[in-house]
């Protein structure tokens, strides 16, 4: 440990990693990088099971992305293992595919249309907005309300404890509606895993000698400026600032993990349950992710909650008036940057998060020439 670093950062997953290695690397700067949790990679966490199965312990991360300049990044400290993501959604008896698909249509209303038949059918339920501004309205614009119903009504209250109606238009319409026969979960032109984990890929951008690792320490207990010059901050803003306005909403998770003595338990990677009578949202089988064969086979379970870890920022206009005046905090200071998902308070997947690290990055190695 060092007397006093160049950087403090609250937070070792991908966001907080990612401004580590860049400022070490290529700003030549001293790092501490500090987090609560007892292990670094953040909710892209994995670790290996007694039995050889690596799982997530936060839920199934899959990396998916169509930016070339962070696969090159990552790709320093990783190999991949290609992988793409399928999902299954239940419909009462039965299984189909998630996005909604030409085998969905086909499956759920005994038909046997081709893409144009799917098309024209989707095209005869769409309704029409004056203004697309919900999740509700962004999925009965694209494929009806029975549709909307049966996929995403249900799913969506659970996850989130609000109506779709209540949540910006971007969060249904994360999911794409396809004619043809692609059951691919992402439409990304890159879809990994990092070969040995995501552990394992963060604990090679943050082995450096000038990158101090602490884990199992909380941001709160220390003497900030007796640290380090600048503070670098990815964890929930409105905690930065004492919830002086009041608490940011957050969607948590409870996870369940279960063994089965058997080599599969169900025939794709996550099914999910669109049905608000099953308390979880989905079921992942990590098997499908990691590519391992073993005869027995761990899945988990996701149960949504208010409380727990800040695990998902409430994409909803409510929330982001209250961000906004947090917003107007952090751009008063100098010493500090905010950054990641929780730091921004914003719906990002893994690629947005190293995307928007290394921009922050590259704008910190510039305030420093300057
Ligand atoms: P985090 O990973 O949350 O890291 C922030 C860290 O800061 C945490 O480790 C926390 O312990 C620490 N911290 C906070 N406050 C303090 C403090 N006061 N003191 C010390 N430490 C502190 N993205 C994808 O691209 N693909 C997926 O398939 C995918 N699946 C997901 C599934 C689930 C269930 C969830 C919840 C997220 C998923 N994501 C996925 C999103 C992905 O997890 C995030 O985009 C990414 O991990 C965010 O990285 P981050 O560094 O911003 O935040
Ligand atoms: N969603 C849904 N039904 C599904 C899958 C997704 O209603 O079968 C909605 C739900 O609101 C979810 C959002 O679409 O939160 C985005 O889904 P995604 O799988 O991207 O969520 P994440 O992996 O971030 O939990």
């Amino acid at each position: 440990m060092r007397e006093l670093y160049d950087y403090l950062i609250v937070g070792a997953g991908l966001a907080g990693s990612t401004i580590a290695e860049r400022l070490a690397s290529t700003r030549g700067a001293s790092v501490l990088i500090v987090d609560r949790r007892e292990h670094v990679a953040g909710n892209a966490h994995d670790d290996v099971a007694i039995d050889g199965i690596r799982y997530h312990r936060y839920g199934p991360h899959i990396f998916h992305t169509n930016s070339q300049a962070v696969v090159a990044y990552l790709s320093l400290f990783t190999t991949w293992r290609p992988y793409e993501h399928r999902v299954l959604a239940r419909v009462g008896e039965r299984l189909v595919p998630i996005p909604i698909n030409r085998t969905t249509i086909n499956s759920l209303y005994g038909c046997d249309l081709d893409e144009a038949g799917v098309a024209r059918f989707l095209a005869a339920r769409a309704e029409h907005f004056p203004r697309i501004e919900t999740s509700e309205q962004t999925i009965r614009a694209r494929v009806g309300k029975e549709l909307y119903e049966t996929f995403f009504r249900g799913y969506t209250r659970k996850q989130w404890g609000l109506d779709p109606a209540r949540l910006d238009a971007a969060v249904c319409g994360r999911i794409p509606t396809r004619t043809n026969d692609d059951d691919r979960y992402f439409s990304d032109r890159f879809q990994a895993i990092p070969t040995d984990g995501y552990t394992a890929m963060v604990r090679r951008m943050l082995d450096r000698p000038s990158i101090d690792v602490a884990l199992g320490i909380d941001f709160q207990t220390l003497s900030r400026e007796k640290i380090a010059r600048r503070i670098i901050f990815t964890g929930p803003i409105d905690e930065y600032y004492d919830f002086r306005y009041g608490r940011l909403p957050y969607r948590s998770l409870r996870f369940t993990f279960e063994t089965y003595d058997r080599p599969l338990y169900q025939s794709a990677a996550c099914v999910n349950e669109p049905g608000e009578h099953v308390p979880y949202t989905r079921t992942t089988e990590y098997k499908y992710l990691t590519g391992q064969s073993a005869s027995n086979t761990l899945v988990s379970r996701e149960y949504p909650s208010a409380e727990g870890d800040p695990f998902y920022p409430i994409p909803c206009a409510e929330s982001r008036a209250l961000y906004r005046r947090y917003e107007a905090l952090a751009k008063a200071e100098s010493h500090v940057t905010f950054a990641g998902r929780l730091g921004q308070y914003k719906y990002f997947n893994m690629d947005q998060v190293v995307a928007s690290a290394l921009a922050k990055a590259d704008s910190l190695a510039i305030e420093a020439v300057a």
